[in-house]
């Protein structure tokens, strides 16, 4: 028997493709509109979002779970949150869950989210096992993993097609995780001890936290049943101050997988007084929050303007034999914390890397740094631009969801040119979707 869900999501994409005919001809720019808060950084003038939208906004919901299969069918709209308040009471959870609640699936294909669990099973497309994909002459492709054209739709930022519907694995879970924090004074214990956890994958969540050059905090989680205590940061407590003052904590699943959601990492450190215990206790449940916080930068979005450069808010992926250059840079050079690390072995090179930069990165394990809140109004300097050479300079890869500086020469020995063209005249034979370098650059 078919599942009437999956019957209603074909119509609706249907639907979609009826329109987008009707609404962009050949060669007229278009950009997906999926509803809701975009994790991308708010900029000046903002060209990402130009041409006639797509609306993809009803593609919201969970088809199928199969318990027994470990697998789950759903809608590119569908958060992270709303996967997890689903398979959880079935004791599953995705295998990658981006930490913020807001992340839809289809956002976090295109637009290479990974986070904990990374360093041993990579990105959350790595996960996915099947993609619908609506292309721009309205015909409806399923692709499977490893294919040339599932590969390309990771890191595409909704430059080559629509993905419609995704399969992904879901992994067996506790209520519980048990976080352990290593802490460590100087970066080199710290690495080795990172490293080695890597290597043994003797918890199943690992990231860290570098509070200051001296301030190393290895955050190693693993599941359990019957915790002594459970902590919430939902409010008045700040997680990521919490890894500073405890050894150990516990917190329930959903909120591991959630941690930095209230702050939106510690995005609220860049707001006048929104650490404040009394602030938050007055005006936490309006503001706090990742979709919130992302709402309000969005309603001050005309602030921007009067602003130099935005903060940098961004996350760069270095070869792991190149981290300790990275930080000694860093250290010098940067100087703003915390700064979020986390181990991400790419199972395999994808195929949107340039060949020749993809040798250089040597290695599939990389180390994801985040960069959140830089202050960037300085008139000598601009941040941005700094750490995108450094990264290039390390044979790293920046994602592209804030400023982006590159010459298009320099963007394509990064990024394969011969294999996105090859993947955008299948998926895009009208050309309505913009060109990746366009679409991140055109000022
Ligand atoms: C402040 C901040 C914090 C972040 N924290 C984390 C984190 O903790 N963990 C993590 O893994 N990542 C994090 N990210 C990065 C985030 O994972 C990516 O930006 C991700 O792409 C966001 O997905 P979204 O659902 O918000 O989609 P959007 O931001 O709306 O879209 C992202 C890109 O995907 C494209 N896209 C969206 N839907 C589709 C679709 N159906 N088909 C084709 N293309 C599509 C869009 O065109 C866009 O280019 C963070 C980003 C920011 C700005």
């Amino acid at each position: 028997m078919t599942n009437p869900k999956i019957e209603l999501h074909n119509r609706k994409v249907q639907e979609i493709a009826r329109q987008m005919q009707e609404d962009a001809s050949a060669g007229e720019k278009t950009h997906i509109d999926k509803g809701g808060v975009s994790h991308v950084v708010p900029l000046p003038r903002d060209q990402r979002r130009t041409g006639k939208p797509i609306r993809i906004k009803n593609l919201q919901d969970i088809l199928e779970i199969d318990e027994q299969k470990q697998i789950c069918c759903a809608e590119p709209g569908v958060s992270f949150a709303s996967v997890l308040k689903a398979t959880l009471p079935l004791g599953l959870i995705p295998i990658v869950v981006p930490e913020l609640e807001g992340i839809t699936l289809g956002g976090a294909v295109a637009g290479c989210s990974v986070e904990s669990m990374s360093y041993r099973y990579g990105g959350f497309h790595d996960s996915c096992l099947e993609y619908e994909i609506l292309c721009s002459d309205g015909k409806v492709i399923n692709v499977e993993k490893d294919s040339f054209l599932f590969e390309m739709i990771h890191g595409s930022y909704g430059t080559l097609g629509i993905l419609t519907k995704l399969t992904f694995r879901l992994i067996p879970a506790q209520p519980y995780v048990h976080l352990q924090y290593q802490k460590f004074s100087t970066f080199q214990e710290f690495q080795n001890a990172l490293y080695e956890h890597c290597r043994v994958g003797d918890y199943p969540f690992i990231d860290a936290i570098v509070h200051s050059p001296k301030e190393f905090v290895l955050c190693l989680g693993n599941f359990t049943d019957a915790p002594p205590y459970v902590s919430n940061y939902r409010w008045l407590n700040i997680f990521y101050k919490s890894t500073q003052q405890k050894n150990e904590d516990y917190l329930s699943t959903y909120d591991y997988c959630f941690r930095y959601d209230t702050e939106c990492h510690w995005l609220t450190k860049t707001v006048p007084f929104l650490e404040n215990k009394l602030v938050r206790f007055l005006v936490g449940k309006f503001v706090l929050g990742s979709t919130q916080l992302i709402a309000w930068s969005k309603r001050l979005e005309l602030l921007l303007r009067l602003k130099k450069r935005p903060e940098v808010v961004c996350d760069v992926f270095i070869p792991a034999n190149r981290f300790e250059a990275f930080f000694q840079w860093y250290e010098k050079d940067f100087d703003f914390y915390p700064l979020w690390v986390i181990p991400y072995a790419f199972p395999k090179m994808y195929p949107w890397i340039n060949e020749e930069y993809a040798k250089g990165i040597g290695g599939n394990l990389v180390i994801d740094c985040a960069i959140y809140g830089k202050y960037n109004g300085f008139k000598e300097v601009d941040y941005s631009q700094l750490l995108e050479e450094k990264t290039l300079d390390l044979n790293g890869i920046k994602t592209l969801i804030s400023r982006n500086h590159f010459s298009k020469e320099k963007f394509w020995s990064v990024y394969d040119r011969s294999n996105y063209e090859k993947a955008k005249t299948i998926l895009d034979p009208r050309g309505i979707f913009p060109d990746l370098y366009e679409k991140f650059h055109k000022k």
